[in-house]
């Protein structure tokens, strides 16, 4: 009997990306033409767009039953558009892809016969992304800086979400219930030590539309990261503290000194508007640092789903008698 074929799934996380996800469809099925003894499914998530991605992505399924649809009910985030692909991803090994062209299909062959050659992940790193601003770059690796500076496990930089990995890991990673997450991390907590293959890539420009992701929405994500994988700000905010008190002392001393040794006490006023400005601003910057993580155990306890989706695939065509 002929040994049966290994599935591939390939999810998209695709948000208002009407004009990239036919384009992106055609270039995959020219490039895993390429790759032997492997089945592919295209799975799109739909994150909830407010254009015609969903309705274009009915279309490609008209004509491909590979392509399965995951609709959310609203636009929930990259991240949890990627788990909901990998909920329904039936696959040995699932691709992980954006929409827009930025993660090219012509590397998806490699990948394969990495994962053939028994590699269980294959990770990819970003060699240069046309489509990003010194300024962005210079921000991005003061995150990962900041982040690897504060965090117990290494987060890889420049290692956008395009990868495989085996089925394996992708229910190790299924295991993971939190609401807020960054793959990323949530990899390198289950990475291994050996098995792992990194291939570089030249990431493109986006094929049509813009980012998602401005100033405010990245530096919200890289907050998130912060609190989701370290412990250590709230360790800094009990520093501030001591080094406020230590402060403190040294000054109450030097006044005691200034007054019943030399008789020429400092006026009050400036010193004392600095001292209450200052532990006002020490006392702030804690109750915020709190704030971030009571927030995050508010969100995490109510144990609500991840997100809401319809499941949308072309039933095959029973056979005729
Ligand atoms: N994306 C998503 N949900 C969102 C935001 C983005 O599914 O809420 C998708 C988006 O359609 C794209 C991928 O995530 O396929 C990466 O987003 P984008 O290209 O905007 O990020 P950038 O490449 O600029 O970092
Ligand atoms: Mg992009």
């Amino acid at each position: 009997m002929p040994q049966k074929n290994k599935l591939i799934s390939i999810v998209i996380s695709a948000y208002n990306e009407q004009d990239n996800v036919a384009e992106l469809h055609k270039q995959l099925d020219a490039t895993v033409k390429k790759c032997k003894g492997v089945d592919f499914e295209y799975i799109f998530v739909d994150d909830g767009s407010k254009d015609k991605t969903y309705e274009n992505c009915l279309k490609l399924q008209k004509s491909d039953d590979k392509v399965k649809i995951v609709q959310l009910k609203r636009n929930f985030g990259h991240e949890i558009a990627m788990t909901a692909g990998m909920d329904y991803a039936k696959g040995d090994a699932v691709i992980f892809m954006d929409a827009d062209l930025q993660h090219p299909p012509l590397y998806i062959p490699q990948m394969v016969e990495l994962w053939q050659k028994g590699k269980e992940i294959v990770l990819t790193k970003r060699l240069d992304n046309a489509d990003t601003s010194k300024l962005y770059k210079w921000c991005a690796k003061t995150f990962y800086w900041v982040l690897n500076l504060l965090s117990d496990m290494p987060i890889m930089e420049s290692a956008p979400d395009f990868r495989l990995l085996d089925r394996k890991y992708v229910d190790f990673l299924k295991g993971f219930n939190e609401q807020d997450r960054l793959f990323r991390g949530l990899l390198s907590w289950i990475m291994p030590q050996d098995n792992v293959e990194i291939i570089g890539f030249k990431a493109p420009e986006r094929f049509s539309g813009e980012s998602k992701y401005n100033f405010i929405k990245s530096l919200r994500l890289a907050v998130n990261s912060i609190v989701q994988f370290s412990v250590m700000p709230l360790r800094i905010a009990t520093g501030l503290g001591v080094v406020a008190a230590i402060m403190a002392l040294l000054m109450g001393v030097y006044v005691f000194f200034e007054h019943f040794f030399l008789h020429n006490p400092t006026p009050g006023y400036a010193t004392i508007m600095v001292t209450v400005v200052f532990l006002g601003a020490v006392q702030l910057i804690c109750l915020g640092i709190i704030g971030e993580y009571i927030g995050k155990i508010h969100m995490e306890v109510k144990k609500r789903p991840l997100y809401v989706a319809d499941y949308v695939e072309k039933k095959p065509k029973k056979e005729e008698k």
